[in-house]
């Protein structure tokens, strides 16, 4: 019977049939080593010389063949995984090609992204995709759990919602429309009808200038609950994010661990997070010797400073009215500001989330956006909420590639994301 390489691996002795690509082979003493990978694990196997009929066709396999094999397993502590099957038979379902192109050398980035579709079976990123699929899985199941309906909002779409600057541009039969940068105004309508709401989708932000932290799609977990302030938002990502990383600690430790990860750094989280206003991180900036004045906005190169001062996650609280998009409600005691809060990641990685209150009042929306100098005709459909039914309401927008980046302590966001879309990479 044919069984999956993870259910040898937690335990089986005897006799086991399991199918995989040959991801590495050696031969010593008359013996040939093969590992092989099936997706939910990888095995050593060995094959003796006395098995003439198939040693010498093995043995002139190129990894990245696929085989289908029968023998007995048992525990080994010298093998990878601890288990190690003695293979009785064995048949080739695909001959790869000899010269699989990602070679046990180093290779430079640039050669790695163009054979993207084959890298994508190294180990590093197995680790992080699985990662970035149990860190989806337990957001989900957190958000569920706790009341939020997922929700889907459209990707094409006619306006800004994070301003005009990294818009991308689609010809819709002759009319000019745009790819989504968030779900933002279709949440705030969503809201009044099924209460906490979530999504995970992509979004589009063509982003000009070249940085580790920036693709130009990236998938977008946003949450948005109405009846719902600054404090309250920021005590929900706080829950939130510290339930996403003790799922991670818990049941991601080998593949943590490969990454340099340990399951440690992920546990000392803990809420409250610590908590400084923009103000605070400006004179933290300018001590260092940070040329930056109040009103500007924090780059990433400036971010990486103050992130260097934490070890675990933490907020930066009202940004000036400026830096942030037009529906983030103006703070009613420093009208310069809003209830506006990022969180930044330890260790130097920066912003991951990105939120804060939203205006409900109908007049205070407008004049926002007459400050903004947009045009109203364009939002007409969102002002109209605060028609009918307007209450407080807040929400964030976690990056997951950002996150994952983090996580698996990347040093480039391109490596959070199977086929990354970045300023001069499409392909593949
Ligand atoms: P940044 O200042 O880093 O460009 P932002 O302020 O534009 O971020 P938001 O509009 O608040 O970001 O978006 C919410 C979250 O989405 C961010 O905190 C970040 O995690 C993620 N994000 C934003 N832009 C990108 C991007 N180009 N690539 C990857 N993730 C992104
Ligand atoms: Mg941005």
């Amino acid at each position: 019977m044919l069984v999956d390489i993870s259910r040898v691996l937690s335990g089986i002795e005897g006799e086991v049939s399991i199918r995989g690509w040959v991801h590495h082979k050696r031969s010593s003493g008359g013996i040939l080593f093969l590992l092989v990978r099936d997706g939910t694990g990888i095995i050593q196997c060995t094959l003796r010389k006395d098995k003439a009929e198939v040693f010498e066709e093995i043995e002139k396999l190129p990894v990245e063949s696929v085989v289908e094999l029968r023998g007995v397993s048992k525990k080994d502590p010298r093998a990878i995984g601890g288990y190690e099957i003695a293979i009785e038979d064995i048949k080739t379902i695909h001959k790869a090609e000899s010269g699989f192109p990602i070679a046990k050398k180093y290779h430079g980035p640039e050669f790695l992204l163009d054979h993207r579709h084959l890298w994508l079976r190294s180990e590093k990123m197995q680790a992080v995709l699985r990662i970035r699929a149990k860190l989806l899985e337990a957001a989900r199941q957190w958000l569920t759990a706790h009341g939020y309906t997922e929700f889907q909002s459209p990707s094409l779409t006619q306006v800004a919602c994070e301003g005009g600057a990294t818009l991308f541009p689609v010809d819709y039969f002759g009319k000019r429309v745009y790819l989504t940068q968030s779900w933002q105004l279709y949440a705030e309508a969503a809201i009044a009808s099924l209460g906490k709401i979530f999504t995970v989708a992509p979004s589009f932000r063509a982003e000009r200038s070249r940085t580790r932290r920036h693709l130009t799609e990236f998938w977008h977990l946003e949450v948005e609950e109405p009846f719902c302030d600054l404090e309250k938002i920021m005590r929900v990502q706080e829950e939130f994010i510290t339930h996403i990383c003790h799922t991670l600690a818990k049941d991601m430790q080998p593949e943590l661990k490969k990454l340099g990860r340990e399951a440690g750094d992920l546990l000392k989280m803990k809420p409250p997070f610590p908590k400084i206003t923009y103000d605070e991180a400006i004179e933290m900036l300018k001590k260092d010797g940070v040329k930056i004045e109040w009103g500007d906005s924090i780059t990433w190169v400036v971010e990486k400073k103050l992130a260097l001062k934490f070890d675990v996650p933490f907020f930066i609280t009202h940004f000036p009215k400026e830096v942030k998009a037009f529906y983030h409600k103006p703070d009613p005691k420093d009208q310069r500001v809003t209830l506006s809060a990022d969180m930044l990641a330890p260790e130097g990685y920066g912003e991951i989330t990105g939120g804060g209150q939203r205006i409900h009042d109908y007049d205070e929306l407008m004049k926002r956006i007459e400050e903004e100098k947009l045009d109203v005709k364009d939002y007409q459909w969102y002002v109209d909420l605060r028609k009918y039914g307007s209450v407080p309401h807040a929400g964030f927008g976690l990056g997951i590639e950002r996150m994952v980046m983090w996580i698996c302590k990347l040093k480039h966001i391109r490596d959070a994301i199977p086929f990354p879309r970045l300023i001069n990479r499409v392909y593949p």
